[in-house]
This record gives structure tokens, C-alpha cells and sequence, in this order.
């Protein structure tokens, strides 16, 4: 069995996965954008990482207030080693979005 996974050895891959705002989060409209389905999501870059992401650190930029979904995500469950296991393979499990 490989190593567990954790944060600290992790290209933030759980941040490139499609984040759905819920109405508790009070995230900057800028960082925001809304699917063709009505959905209010974290904004994606061009190469589908969260907008939030500080790419120097590989860490949440507003980490303090990010959203409900990131704050349930556990690190080294299942979700979490099914997506690194995805990353590593070159699949992407995430949500098309249309960028900024
Ligand atoms: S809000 Fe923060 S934790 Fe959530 S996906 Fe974006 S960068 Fe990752």
C-alpha cells in the first residue's frame, strides 16, 4: 500500500475538482463564477485550478474563509485517494467550466 496521502505532499489536486458554493459561503464574487446550470462554483483557471489557489505555495489562498466543500474534504479518505490516484493517471474527474 503506497503512502497515505496529506496535504503537505500534494499538488492541491482536490482543488482543481468543481467547487459548489453553497449559501453560507461568503466567498469574493470575483473568485466566482455560475455553470450554464444556474450553479454558483469557485472560478477555474485555464488549466482548471480553483482561482483561490496561491500556485507559489500549492495552498488556499483564503483559507481562513474557504468554502463548506473544501472544509469536508478529508484529507487521505477516499475521495481524496481516488482523485490524486486520477491526477496521477492523467484523467481529470472534474466538471468542465466555462473560464473567466
Ligand atoms: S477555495 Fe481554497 S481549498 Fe477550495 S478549491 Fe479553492 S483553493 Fe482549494
Amino acid at each position: 500500500m503506497s503512502d497515505a496521502a496529506h496535504c503537505a505532499r500534494c499538488d492541491a489536486v482536490c482543488c482543481r475538482l468543481t467547487v459548489v458554493l453553497q449559501p453560507e459561503d461568503a466567498i469574493p464574487e470575483h473568485l466566482t463564477t455560475h455553470l450554464d446550470s444556474g450553479l454558483h462554483v469557485m472560478a477555474r483557471d485555464d488549466e482548471g485550478w480553483c482561482v483561490a489557489l496561491d500556485g507559489a505555495r500549492m495552498n488556499c489562498g483564503i483559507y481562513e474563509s474557504r468554502p463548506l466543500i473544501c472544509r469536508r474534504f478529508v484529507m487521505n479518505g477516499p475521495y481524496c485517494r481516488q482523485v490524486r490516484d486520477d491526477y496521477a493517471a492523467g484523467e481529470d474527474r472534474s466538471i468542465p467550466l466555462r473560464t473567466l
